[in-house]
């Protein structure tokens, strides 16, 4: 048993209270909150950085992946809209028939924050949960603390999109972490930007040299820089490469602004702060390796500079709750449906090796889709806890496809639309009426079936 200090604090409780408390700002955490606003709830948002969008604009991401294929259209509502302003804001376009989005991540902070102010969701910037209190089988308040001191948050439905978990971990909920064989977790990745690129060059030469297929051109590319003894960070090629659409900035081809996702650390915890700070050192510092092995081998590149390295590491995988039902990555290629189907996707199944290098992807043929169920985001053990984003009940592989934005967002709208329900009705939040629910998300344009 290590040594134990008894802390123990009266804490304040904040006057006003909420019908929905949502905890985290990031692609599920918004939406939910906009949607849970929308359908009349009073809602707060917590927040623990000064932005929202978590790893899509805090890790810096620049893309949503595709939405339409064979006339099945599988993202609409609350998200939707979102994509939809932050073209018509001038800081993201849309790309393919499949209609993926290229963003600014600032972009997707912005607008996304104009959304939820424009619903009437509180925002609660720079404050981070740190603890449940538990009333039976209620969460009857949590606490926050922030740089003018710890207080409690009332509220009659909560729901967890920290990304990591949290809530329902603070609350002792049982949840998992990692393959079932060894609890390995998929690598962490610091993206990073250079300006400056000549993307009309390298496209010329992937074209030239692969017909335009960029995981073999890299491949090649990153095979000499580990024989000439100049690439050391366990990957084959980069997960993406892309360029900006930086708002205000006209594009460019011949001088862009490019998003790199290629730093890889393999064997680390991204619920741990121990292993985050060494996951953090290590990436920052492949940073300038990757750099340099762009400006040397690859053609485009020359006279590339280093314009933006983000302040955090991007996770992809910590706990998943172990909820009512837990959604399998056989469940989505066998394209399962559910009764209380809250969203559907097709968007590849994208499980980066744990030991770095490659990446496990199964796509979706044209028309086959998977459905996820409100079962996978609610508890057995709490009648007021809803969880939306990559924390939801689901197999490390399954997780593959519900962690990309395109899946967090419109399973995030399902949520925050139950929890709005649920605090309407005053009810547990795992009695919600699925028709009423399913007939919500339908009338404000939500997709779930076909
Ligand atoms: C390198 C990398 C590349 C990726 N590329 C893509 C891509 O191209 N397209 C795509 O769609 N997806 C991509 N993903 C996946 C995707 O970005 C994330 O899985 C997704 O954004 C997760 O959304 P979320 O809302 O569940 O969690 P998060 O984005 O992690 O949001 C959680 C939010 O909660 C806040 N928070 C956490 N704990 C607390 C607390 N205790 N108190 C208060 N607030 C808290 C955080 O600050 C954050 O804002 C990528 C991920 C990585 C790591």
């Amino acid at each position: 048993m290590p040594e134990l200090y008894e802390y123990k604090r009266n804490t304040p409780v904040a006057e006003e209270s909420y019908d929905v408390a949502v905890i985290g700002g990031g692609s599920a955490g918004i939406c939910a909150a906009i949607a849970a606003a929308r359908e009349g709830a009073k809602t707060l948002l917590i927040e623990d950085t000064g932005w929202l969008g978590g790893i899509g604009s805090t890790c810096a991401m620049v893309e949503f992946g595709p939405v339409y294929r064979a006339g099945l259209r599988v993202v609409g509502g609350v998200p939707q809209e979102l994509m939809e302003r932050m073209i018509a804001f001038g800081g993201a376009v849309r790309l393919g028939e499949e209609g993926s989005t290229m963003f600014a991540p600032e972009t997707f902070a912005h607008v996304a924050m104009e959304m939820c102010l424009e619903a009437g969701v509180k925002l609660m910037l720079h404050s981070r949960f740190i603890d449940c209190i538990l009333e039976g089988e209620r969460i009857s308040g949590i606490l926050v603390d922030t740089k003018g001191g710890m207080f409690a948050i009332r509220s009659k439905v909560f729901l967890d999109s920290t990304g990591d978990g949290d809530v329902f971990f603070r609350a002792g909920l049982p949840f998992k972490m990692g393959r079932d064989a060894d609890g390995a977790m998929q690598p962490m990745t610091l993206v990073f930007f250079v300006n400056n690129v000549n993307y009309a060059v390298y496209e010329a030469a992937v074209q030239r040299e692969t017909g335009g297929k960029m995981i073999p051109f890299f491949e090649k590319l990153v095979a000499k820089a580990k024989a000439d003894g100049n690439f050391h960070v366990p990957i084959s090629r980069p997960g993406s490469v892309g360029v900006v659409p930086r708002y205000g900035r006209i594009h460019d081809p011949e001088s862009c602004e490019v998003f790199v996702n290629s730093t890889n650390v393999v064997g680390k915890c991204g619920a741990d702060a121990k292993d985050l700070t060494e996951a953090e050192i290590i990436t920052r510092r492949q940073v300038y390796e990757l750099y340099a092995f762009l400006k040397d081998y690859v053609p485009g590149f020359a006279d590339c500079y280093l314009s933006h390295v983000p302040n955090a590491i991007g996770v992809r995988e910590t706990r998943r709750l172990t909820g009512r039902y837990v959604l399998t990555a056989k469940d989505m290629v066998t394209g399962k449906r559910f009764c209380d189907t809250v969203a559907v996707g097709f968007n590849t199944i994208d499980v980066h090796q744990v030991a770095g290098e490659d990446f496990d992807l199964t796509d979706f043929a044209p028309g086959e889709y998977y459905s996820v169920p409100y079962r996978c985001l609610v508890t057995n053990e709490l009648s007021n806890l809803i969880v939306a984003g990559r924390c939801i009940s689901v197999d490390h592989e399954a997780l593959g496809a519900v962690r990309v934005m395109v899946n967090t967002m419109p399973i995030a709208e399902g949520a925050g639309t139950a929890a709005a329900i649920a605090a309407k009705l005053s009810c547990d939040v795992r009695d919600v009426p699925v028709d009423m629910l399913q007939e919500t998300l339908v009338k404000n344009g939500a997709v779930i079936g076909f």
